[in-house]
Protein backbone atom coordinates (compact mmCIF):
# COMPACT_ATOMS: atom_id res chain seq x y z
CA UNK A 1 0.00 0.00 0.00
CA UNK A 2 1.37 3.34 -0.75
CA UNK A 3 3.41 4.96 1.87
CA UNK A 4 3.76 1.39 3.65
CA UNK A 5 7.01 1.70 4.18
CA UNK A 6 7.51 4.76 5.76
CA UNK A 7 4.18 3.56 8.18
CA UNK A 8 6.42 0.21 9.07
CA UNK A 9 9.24 2.46 9.94
CA UNK A 10 7.43 5.31 11.81
CA UNK A 11 5.26 2.99 14.14
CA UNK A 12 6.43 -0.56 13.72
CA UNK A 13 10.55 -0.30 13.12
CA UNK A 14 11.85 -0.01 16.47
CA UNK A 15 15.10 -1.68 17.02
CA UNK A 16 14.06 -5.00 18.43
CA UNK A 17 15.99 -6.10 21.38
CA UNK A 18 17.22 -9.54 22.93
CA UNK A 19 17.47 -11.46 19.27
CA UNK A 20 19.56 -12.02 16.79
CA UNK A 21 17.90 -10.26 13.75
CA UNK A 22 14.80 -7.81 13.91
CA UNK A 23 12.53 -6.24 11.40
CA UNK A 24 13.90 -5.39 8.21
CA UNK A 25 15.30 -8.53 6.73
CA UNK A 26 13.24 -11.22 4.85
CA UNK A 27 12.78 -12.95 8.19
CA UNK A 28 13.81 -12.46 11.79
CA UNK A 29 16.60 -14.68 13.55
CA UNK A 30 15.60 -16.14 17.10
CA UNK A 31 17.50 -18.29 19.44
CA UNK A 32 15.85 -21.27 21.05
CA UNK A 33 17.60 -21.70 24.65
CA UNK A 34 19.01 -25.14 24.13
CA UNK A 35 16.66 -27.95 26.08
CA UNK A 36 14.21 -25.93 24.73
CA UNK A 37 11.04 -26.03 22.51
CA UNK A 38 9.64 -23.35 20.45
CA UNK A 39 5.45 -22.13 21.35
CA UNK A 40 3.92 -20.51 18.65
CA UNK A 41 0.84 -18.94 18.65
CA UNK A 42 -1.55 -16.69 16.89
CA UNK A 43 -4.68 -14.56 17.22
CA UNK A 44 -6.96 -12.25 14.85
CA UNK A 45 -8.93 -9.59 15.82
CA UNK A 46 -11.57 -7.96 13.58
CA UNK A 47 -13.04 -4.46 13.27
CA UNK A 48 -16.91 -5.54 13.95
CA UNK A 49 -16.31 -9.07 14.96
CA UNK A 50 -13.78 -8.29 17.94
CA UNK A 51 -13.50 -5.20 18.50
CA UNK A 52 -15.52 -1.51 17.37
CA UNK A 53 -14.03 0.74 15.45
CA UNK A 54 -14.71 3.59 18.15
CA UNK A 55 -12.31 1.35 20.47
CA UNK A 56 -9.64 3.34 22.21
CA UNK A 57 -6.25 2.34 19.94
CA UNK A 58 -3.93 2.10 22.49
CA UNK A 59 -5.88 -0.50 24.72
CA UNK A 60 -6.68 -1.85 21.51
CA UNK A 61 -2.66 -1.82 20.39
CA UNK A 62 -2.56 -3.49 24.31
CA UNK A 63 -5.21 -6.20 23.96
CA UNK A 64 -4.13 -7.53 20.61
CA UNK A 65 -0.47 -8.84 22.16
CA UNK A 66 -2.12 -9.71 25.12
CA UNK A 67 -4.43 -12.06 23.82
CA UNK A 68 -1.58 -13.63 22.29
CA UNK A 69 0.60 -13.64 25.22
CA UNK A 70 -2.17 -15.02 27.37
CA UNK A 71 -1.79 -18.43 25.06
CA UNK A 72 1.74 -18.59 25.78
CA UNK A 73 1.71 -18.13 29.65
CA UNK A 74 -1.06 -21.03 29.51
CA UNK A 75 1.41 -23.15 28.21
CA UNK A 76 3.91 -22.14 30.36
CA UNK A 77 6.14 -20.43 27.77
CA UNK A 78 8.45 -17.50 28.24
CA UNK A 79 7.64 -14.99 25.12
CA UNK A 80 11.00 -14.18 23.04
CA UNK A 81 9.00 -11.94 19.84
CA UNK A 82 6.14 -11.37 18.39
CA UNK A 83 4.86 -10.76 14.33
CA UNK A 84 2.16 -7.82 13.56
CA UNK A 85 -0.13 -8.33 10.36
CA UNK A 86 -2.17 -5.48 10.15
CA UNK A 87 -5.13 -4.67 7.58
CA UNK A 88 -5.57 -1.02 7.62
CA UNK A 89 -8.52 1.13 5.25
CA UNK A 90 -6.15 3.80 5.38
CA UNK A 91 -2.92 5.28 6.61
CA UNK A 92 -4.61 7.01 10.01
CA UNK A 93 -1.72 8.90 11.88
CA UNK A 94 -4.34 9.39 14.56
CA UNK A 95 -5.09 5.79 15.19
CA UNK A 96 -1.53 4.18 14.65
CA UNK A 97 0.39 5.99 16.46
CA UNK A 98 -1.74 5.70 20.16
CA UNK A 99 -2.22 1.40 18.64
CA UNK A 100 1.73 1.19 18.15
CA UNK A 101 2.63 3.16 21.44
CA UNK A 102 0.04 0.27 23.35
CA UNK A 103 1.71 -2.32 21.17
CA UNK A 104 4.67 -1.38 22.23
CA UNK A 105 4.67 -0.69 26.31
CA UNK A 106 3.58 -4.28 26.92
CA UNK A 107 6.36 -5.82 24.22
CA UNK A 108 8.48 -3.97 26.52
CA UNK A 109 6.49 -4.79 29.62
CA UNK A 110 6.95 -8.34 28.30
CA UNK A 111 10.40 -8.50 26.77
CA UNK A 112 8.42 -10.05 23.95
CA UNK A 113 10.21 -7.50 20.98
CA UNK A 114 8.42 -7.06 17.66
CA UNK A 115 10.24 -8.63 15.33
CA UNK A 116 8.18 -8.82 11.88
CA UNK A 117 4.72 -8.76 10.32
CA UNK A 118 3.00 -7.59 7.52
CA UNK A 119 0.93 -4.64 6.32
CA UNK A 120 -1.92 -4.80 3.63
CA UNK A 121 -4.85 -2.63 2.53
CA UNK A 122 -8.26 -3.66 3.53
CA UNK A 123 -10.94 -1.74 2.43
CA UNK A 124 -13.66 -3.70 4.73
CA UNK A 125 -11.91 -2.10 7.65
CA UNK A 126 -9.00 -2.85 10.63
CA UNK A 127 -7.33 -6.92 10.54
CA UNK A 128 -4.82 -7.60 13.08
CA UNK A 129 -3.11 -10.87 13.44
CA UNK A 130 -0.51 -11.42 15.41
CA UNK A 131 1.69 -13.90 16.33
CA UNK A 132 3.69 -15.00 19.51
CA UNK A 133 6.78 -16.82 19.60
CA UNK A 134 8.34 -18.43 23.29
CA UNK A 135 10.02 -21.01 24.82
CA UNK A 136 9.29 -23.66 27.42
CA UNK A 137 11.64 -26.62 28.58
CA UNK A 138 11.28 -29.62 27.18
CA UNK A 139 8.55 -32.23 28.01
CA UNK A 140 7.02 -29.34 30.67
CA UNK A 141 4.55 -27.29 28.50
CA UNK A 142 1.71 -27.11 30.35
CA UNK A 143 -0.37 -29.47 28.10
CA UNK A 144 -4.32 -29.47 27.75
CA UNK A 145 -4.21 -33.30 28.33
CA UNK A 146 -2.15 -33.25 31.47
CA UNK A 147 -4.26 -33.59 34.15
CA UNK A 148 -4.48 -36.06 37.02
CA UNK A 149 -6.82 -36.98 39.20
CA UNK A 150 -6.60 -35.59 42.99
CA UNK A 151 -5.10 -32.53 40.93
CA UNK A 152 -5.87 -29.20 42.49
CA UNK A 153 -7.45 -26.69 40.54
CA UNK A 154 -6.16 -23.33 40.87
CA UNK A 155 -7.15 -19.75 39.25
CA UNK A 156 -5.29 -16.45 39.14
CA UNK A 157 -6.61 -12.83 38.92
CA UNK A 158 -10.54 -12.69 39.17
CA UNK A 159 -13.43 -13.41 36.93
CA UNK A 160 -16.68 -11.43 35.84
CA UNK A 161 -15.36 -7.32 35.65
CA UNK A 162 -14.99 -8.22 31.89
CA UNK A 163 -18.19 -10.02 31.13
CA UNK A 164 -19.53 -7.00 33.15
CA UNK A 165 -18.21 -4.43 31.29
CA UNK A 166 -19.00 -5.57 27.73
CA UNK A 167 -22.58 -6.60 29.08
CA UNK A 168 -23.15 -2.65 30.47
CA UNK A 169 -21.50 -1.24 26.65
CA UNK A 170 -23.74 -3.51 24.26
CA UNK A 171 -26.79 -2.98 26.56
CA UNK A 172 -27.26 -6.14 27.80
CA UNK A 173 -27.22 -4.50 31.17
CA UNK A 174 -28.40 -0.79 31.77
CA UNK A 175 -26.25 1.95 31.61
CA UNK A 176 -24.05 2.56 34.90
CA UNK A 177 -21.51 5.06 34.46
CA UNK A 178 -20.38 4.20 37.96
CA UNK A 179 -19.69 0.56 36.96
CA UNK A 180 -18.22 0.78 33.61
CA UNK A 181 -15.90 2.23 34.89
CA UNK A 182 -14.42 0.50 37.54
CA UNK A 183 -14.63 -2.59 35.57
CA UNK A 184 -14.09 -1.44 31.99
CA UNK A 185 -10.28 -1.69 32.21
CA UNK A 186 -10.62 -5.22 33.03
CA UNK A 187 -12.33 -5.64 29.68
CA UNK A 188 -9.95 -3.12 27.71
CA UNK A 189 -6.64 -3.72 29.44
CA UNK A 190 -5.99 -7.24 30.03
CA UNK A 191 -3.18 -7.94 32.04
CA UNK A 192 -1.95 -12.05 31.97
CA UNK A 193 0.07 -12.89 34.48
CA UNK A 194 2.98 -13.78 32.61
CA UNK A 195 5.99 -14.24 34.93
CA UNK A 196 4.28 -16.11 37.25
CA UNK A 197 3.44 -18.19 34.37
CA UNK A 198 7.02 -18.91 33.05
CA UNK A 199 7.55 -20.39 36.55
CA UNK A 200 4.79 -23.17 36.53
CA UNK A 201 6.69 -25.88 34.25
CA UNK A 202 7.66 -28.56 36.47
CA UNK A 203 5.27 -27.47 39.43
CA UNK A 204 1.65 -27.69 37.15
CA UNK A 205 0.39 -30.36 35.07
CA UNK A 206 -2.35 -28.91 32.98
CA UNK A 207 -3.17 -24.94 31.94
CA UNK A 208 -5.49 -23.12 30.21
CA UNK A 209 -5.93 -19.21 29.59
CA UNK A 210 -9.76 -18.12 30.23
CA UNK A 211 -10.80 -16.62 27.39
CA UNK A 212 -14.22 -18.14 26.76
CA UNK A 213 -15.25 -18.10 30.15
CA UNK A 214 -14.32 -20.47 33.08
CA UNK A 215 -16.27 -23.60 32.47
CA UNK A 216 -16.24 -23.77 29.03
CA UNK A 217 -12.44 -23.48 28.98
CA UNK A 218 -11.84 -25.70 32.06
CA UNK A 219 -13.98 -28.40 30.23
CA UNK A 220 -11.57 -28.21 27.17
CA UNK A 221 -8.79 -29.36 29.88
CA UNK A 222 -10.81 -31.79 31.51
CA UNK A 223 -12.51 -33.11 27.86
CA UNK A 224 -8.62 -33.83 26.70
CA UNK A 225 -7.46 -35.20 30.55
CA UNK A 226 -10.02 -37.85 30.33
CA UNK A 227 -11.53 -36.00 33.82
CA UNK A 228 -13.46 -34.07 35.38
CA UNK A 229 -14.21 -31.34 38.24
CA UNK A 230 -15.51 -29.96 41.19
CA UNK A 231 -15.60 -26.62 42.03
CA UNK A 232 -16.78 -24.75 44.69
CA UNK A 233 -18.33 -21.59 43.61
CA UNK A 234 -17.57 -19.90 46.60
CA UNK A 235 -14.18 -20.18 45.77
CA UNK A 236 -14.33 -18.58 42.80
CA UNK A 237 -12.53 -14.86 42.95
CA UNK A 238 -15.47 -12.28 42.08
CA UNK A 239 -13.93 -9.13 40.99
CA UNK A 240 -14.56 -6.88 44.10
CA UNK A 241 -16.64 -3.80 41.58
CA UNK A 242 -19.39 -6.51 41.01
CA UNK A 243 -19.70 -8.63 44.23
CA UNK A 244 -22.62 -6.77 45.33
CA UNK A 245 -24.23 -7.61 41.83
CA UNK A 246 -27.45 -9.59 42.44
CA UNK A 247 -26.64 -13.57 41.81
CA UNK A 248 -28.69 -13.90 39.03
CA UNK A 249 -26.51 -11.26 36.92
CA UNK A 250 -23.31 -12.25 39.02
CA UNK A 251 -23.24 -16.07 39.10
CA UNK A 252 -24.08 -16.56 34.91
CA UNK A 253 -20.76 -13.68 34.32
CA UNK A 254 -18.44 -15.48 37.01
CA UNK A 255 -19.23 -18.86 35.39
CA UNK A 256 -19.21 -18.41 31.21
CA UNK A 257 -17.59 -14.74 31.05
CA UNK A 258 -15.05 -14.52 28.47
CA UNK A 259 -11.93 -12.23 28.11
CA UNK A 260 -10.55 -13.13 31.11
CA UNK A 261 -6.77 -13.75 29.99
CA UNK A 262 -6.26 -15.59 33.63
CA UNK A 263 -4.83 -19.10 33.66
CA UNK A 264 -6.99 -21.97 34.85
CA UNK A 265 -4.02 -24.43 35.45
CA UNK A 266 -3.89 -27.79 37.97
CA UNK A 267 -0.96 -29.36 40.19
CA UNK A 268 -0.40 -32.08 42.02
CA UNK A 269 -1.37 -31.29 45.93
CA UNK A 270 2.22 -31.70 46.89
CA UNK A 271 2.96 -27.92 45.37
CA UNK A 272 -0.15 -25.93 46.96
CA UNK A 273 2.70 -24.02 49.50
CA UNK A 274 5.09 -23.23 46.80
CA UNK A 275 2.90 -21.83 44.01
CA UNK A 276 1.20 -19.82 47.06
CA UNK A 277 4.66 -18.82 47.91
CA UNK A 278 5.48 -17.99 43.77
CA UNK A 279 2.09 -16.49 43.55
CA UNK A 280 3.20 -14.17 46.60
CA UNK A 281 6.30 -13.57 44.91
CA UNK A 282 4.90 -12.16 41.91
CA UNK A 283 1.61 -10.59 43.28
CA UNK A 284 -0.49 -12.66 41.00
CA UNK A 285 -3.68 -13.24 42.96
CA UNK A 286 -4.14 -16.80 42.86
CA UNK A 287 -7.44 -19.10 44.47
CA UNK A 288 -7.34 -22.57 44.90
CA UNK A 289 -11.09 -23.32 43.17
CA UNK A 290 -11.03 -27.26 43.09
CA UNK A 291 -10.10 -30.71 42.34
CA UNK A 292 -9.74 -32.95 39.31
CA UNK A 293 -11.97 -35.99 39.95
CA UNK A 294 -12.63 -39.28 37.64
CA UNK A 295 -16.60 -38.88 36.78
CA UNK A 296 -17.64 -38.73 33.08
CA UNK A 297 -14.95 -37.03 31.06
CA UNK A 298 -15.55 -32.94 30.09
CA UNK A 299 -18.12 -32.61 33.39
CA UNK A 300 -17.99 -30.25 36.45
CA UNK A 301 -20.31 -30.46 39.30
CA UNK A 302 -20.67 -28.47 42.76
CA UNK A 303 -19.49 -29.90 46.31
CA UNK A 304 -23.23 -30.59 46.49
CA UNK A 305 -22.93 -32.79 43.53
CA UNK A 306 -25.09 -30.71 41.46
CA UNK A 307 -24.03 -30.39 37.81
CA UNK A 308 -22.38 -26.94 36.87
CA UNK A 309 -23.31 -26.18 33.57
CA UNK A 310 -25.43 -23.15 32.23
CA UNK A 311 -27.74 -25.38 30.42
CA UNK A 312 -27.70 -28.41 32.81
CA UNK A 313 -30.82 -28.52 35.35
CA UNK A 314 -28.63 -28.26 38.06
CA UNK A 315 -27.48 -24.86 37.41
CA UNK A 316 -30.59 -23.00 38.57
CA UNK A 317 -29.90 -24.01 41.96
CA UNK A 318 -26.69 -20.79 41.28
CA UNK A 319 -29.50 -18.54 40.12
CA UNK A 320 -31.28 -18.48 43.30
P1 LIG B 1 8.37 -8.89 2.45
O1 LIG B 1 8.23 -8.33 1.08
O2 LIG B 1 9.62 -9.68 2.70
O3 LIG B 1 7.11 -9.54 2.94
P2 LIG B 1 7.57 -6.42 3.67
O4 LIG B 1 7.80 -5.37 2.64
O5 LIG B 1 6.20 -6.93 3.85
O6 LIG B 1 8.60 -7.61 3.40
O7 LIG B 1 8.11 -5.90 5.07
C1 LIG B 1 9.43 -5.38 5.20
C2 LIG B 1 9.92 -5.65 6.60
O8 LIG B 1 9.09 -4.96 7.53
C3 LIG B 1 9.90 -7.14 6.98
O9 LIG B 1 11.04 -7.41 7.77
C4 LIG B 1 8.63 -7.26 7.80
O10 LIG B 1 8.75 -8.27 8.77
C5 LIG B 1 8.52 -5.87 8.43
N1 LIG B 1 7.11 -5.48 8.68
C6 LIG B 1 6.14 -5.29 7.77
N2 LIG B 1 4.97 -4.91 8.37
C7 LIG B 1 5.22 -4.90 9.68
C8 LIG B 1 4.43 -4.63 10.84
N3 LIG B 1 3.13 -4.30 10.77
N4 LIG B 1 5.03 -4.73 12.05
C9 LIG B 1 6.33 -5.09 12.14
N5 LIG B 1 7.13 -5.34 11.12
C10 LIG B 1 6.59 -5.26 9.89
MG1 LIG C 1 5.22 -8.65 3.31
Amino acid sequence: MPGEFDLIRRYFGRRATGVVLGAGDDCALLDVPHGHHLAVSTDMLLEGRHFLPDVNPQSLGHKALAVNLSDLAAMGARPSGCLLALGLPAVDDAWLSPFSQGFHELADEAGCPLVGGDTVRSPQGVVITVSVLGSVPVGQALRRDAAQVGDDIWLTGSLGAPGIALRLLDGRLPADDRRLTATRDALEWPGPPLAFAAELPGRARAAIDVSDGLLQDLSHVLTASGCSAVLSFDALPVHPAIQDLPADVLKPVVLTGGDVYQLCFTAAAAHRHQLQALARQHATPLSRIGTITGGDAGTIHDEHGHPLSLDAPGFDHFMD
